[in-house]
């Protein structure tokens, strides 16, 4: 492959923090650039919020569903449209997902399906643990919504913003400050990567405190190694927490040039056939992939032309992702919609959208993308 969807993209300064973690000989999961990193992610998201570093995005999310108490059956609700890592945690807890689809004016849950649900179940006396939706493609969920619908119910509401460190939802709120907690990744096809990597963001200091201790294996205080609950090996390295010091000096660069990504791909693109993903007023999103949706009918063309040709000339693309109620492994799960994210799936496409992308590179792809269209 020549042209990637996400690469790994380096600031240059990484190398310089590793080498002070080696100095220092904290060549392990705790040491002082772990630290700095988690103080580095709570100051840049500029909230009263407290930041674990953990080994990835799906171990904050397993541990937050844990700590909002979610044992063996009980239900964790959960967009469709979303990564598995998003969703398998609730597995790991022997719970069970219901999933929910997407508002097609901002691909994000829709709040409304969800509301009619909490309503049902809350006169059955059977409300979920907790509701996870999934910031899409960098783009923050109705905060606002989830936040009220959460306390109305007394549900734990857990946010996936595994994709939109560096977006923001209104008046400027940044995206990874939703809910009880939320849950960011730093893989490395994510906008800043520490190799691999996740953080726990919660406004809840209880919940902060309980993640690590869970994280390291849930030791007791004694001098021994004493258990009163089973723990994971969850912390992230301090190695790769300086991999992320580095990146954290270039997110807001990062996220600017994935949306000029975004934007050179919307003016060359637009009218022919092809719609990007909406962004709604008032909300900022990293653009972390460009997401569009081919209409076969205008074009005479679908997605699988346009991935397929792209490929042949080793360029990555992907269908968006498929909906969890239509894999294979959750084809008995409950889903509340109407197809809104199927018909994202059977249409959508995401092109390479790294930040080390060059000016040349897209033009190759939208040059190869028109010569189908016209
Ligand atoms: C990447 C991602 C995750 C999982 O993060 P990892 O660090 O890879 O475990 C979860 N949810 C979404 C939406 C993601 O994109």
């Amino acid at each position: 492959m020549r042209i990637y969807l996400s690469r790994p993209h380096m600031s240059g300064r990484e190398e310089r923090f590793v080498s002070e973690a080696f100095a220092s000989n904290f060549v392990a999961p705790l040491g002082p650039q772990l630290d700095a990193f988690e103080a580095s992610l709570c100051e840049y998201l500029n909230t009263d919020v407290n930041c674990v570093g953990l080994a990835s995005g799906s171990a904050a999310l397993h541990l937050a569903l844990r700590i909002a108490d979610v044992g063996p059956g009980d239900e964790v609700w959960i967009s469709s449209m979303t990564f598995a890592g998003g969703v398998f945690p609730v597995n790991y807890l022997g719970a069970i997902p219901r999933f929910f689809d997407l508002d097609p004016t901002s691909w994000a849950i829709d709040t409304a399906y969800l509301e009619v649900e909490l309503r049902k179940a809350s006169t059955e006396n059977r409300l979920p643990k907790a509701i996870v939706p999934t910031d899409l493609y960098g783009q923050s969920v109705d905060l606002d919504a989830l936040e009220s619908l959460a306390t109305q119910y007394g549900v734990n509401l857990i946010v996936d913003s595994a994709e939109s460190l560096g977006a923001s939802y209104k008046n400027g709120r940044k995206a990874g400050t939703g809910g009880d907690a939320a849950i960011l990744s730093f893989n490395g096809n994510k906008i800043i990567t520490t190799s691999g990597g996740g953080m726990l963001v919660t406004r809840h200091k209880a919940w902060a405190d309980e993640a690590r201790f869970l994280a390291t294996q849930a030791r007791d205080q004694a001098p021994h190694y004493q258990h009163s609950t089973f723990g994971y090996n969850y912390r992230l390295s301090n190695i790769c927490a300086a991999i992320g010091l580095g990146q954290m000096e270039v997110i807001d660069e990062r996220v600017d040039r994935r949306r000029d990504i975004f934007e050179r791909y919307k003016k060359e693109l637009s009218n022919l056939g092809i719609e990007f993903m909406p962004e709604p007023d008032g909300l900022r999103s990293t653009r972390w992939l460009t997401a569009l949706t081919i209409d076969p009918k205008e074009t005479g063309i679908t997605r699988e032309d346009i991935r397929l040709m792209l490929l042949e000339n080793q360029i990555e693309a992907r269908p968006l992702w498929k909906p969890m109620h239509m894999q294979p492994l959750y084809e008995n799960a409950a889903y509340h919609g109407r197809g809104v994210d199927e018909k994202l799936f059977s249409n959508g496409l995401c092109l390479p959208s790294g930040s080390d992308l060059t000016m040349d590179e897209q033009d190759e792809v939208i040059g190869l993308i028109k010569t189908l269209l016209i």
